[in-house]
């Protein structure tokens, strides 16, 4: 991706073999704990976008951070999209499928209005599982998914690319070829 955003890839450590071996781990608390990093990523991400969403969806974990400080940057409200089960009211869930076996994610049926323009938010997209649940999930409560921003994109496990096929606009921030 462009080099604006070298800056930002190098506040992004790298630990081999987390959480198994084989994994190149992209550990974006670095990138956190930089006061001018962060903001500069969340600044960049926002300008990004073509147009002001409904909602920004943040998934569980990581994306709570990134979504949240990007729906308080475009003046959104903040949906949270949680791991099945941690929700107190009624919800309804999407299953997706992990390396072994599945898991699911939640939203309240009541989180957003039909019709609703909705930007999804995570840290990262590797194959694109995650963020694709999350898609089915919010159409399915009647919402318009219209882009996803993420701070890194990892392009050979073609996440973004199965996303741009769903119709998504997708923005990453720091591309790392070769994972
Ligand atoms: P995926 O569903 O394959 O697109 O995986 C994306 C989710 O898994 C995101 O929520 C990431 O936080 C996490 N993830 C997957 N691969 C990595 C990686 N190499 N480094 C850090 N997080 C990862």
């Amino acid at each position: 991706m462009s080099e604006a955003n070298d800056d930002l890839r190098a506040l992004i450590r790298t630990i081999p073999d987390f959480p198994k071996p084989g994994i190149q781990f992209r550990d974006i608390t670095t990138l956190l704990l930089d006061a001018h990093g962060f903001a500069a990523a969340i600044d960049r991400l926002a300008s990004g976008l073509s147009n002001k969403p409904d909602l920004v969806a943040g998934i569980e974990a990581r994306g709570f951070v990134v979504g949240a400080a990007l729906a308080q940057r475009l003046g959104c409200g903040l949906l949270l999209v949680r791991k099945h089960g941690k929700l107190p009211g009624a919800t309804i869930a999407e299953e997706y499928a992990l390396e072994y076996g599945t898991d699911r994610l939640a939203i309240h049926v009541d989180a957003c209005a039909p019709g609703a323009d909705i930007l999804i938010a995570d840290d990262l997209i590797a194959t694109g599982g995650t963020a694709l649940a999350t898609v089915r999930l919010l159409r399915r409560a009647g919402a318009q998914v219209c882009a996803a921003a993420f701070l890194v994109d990892l392009p050979d496990l073609g996440g973004a690319g199965r996303l741009r096929a769903e119709g998504l606009d997708v923005h990453g921030l720091v591309s790392f070829e070769g994972d």
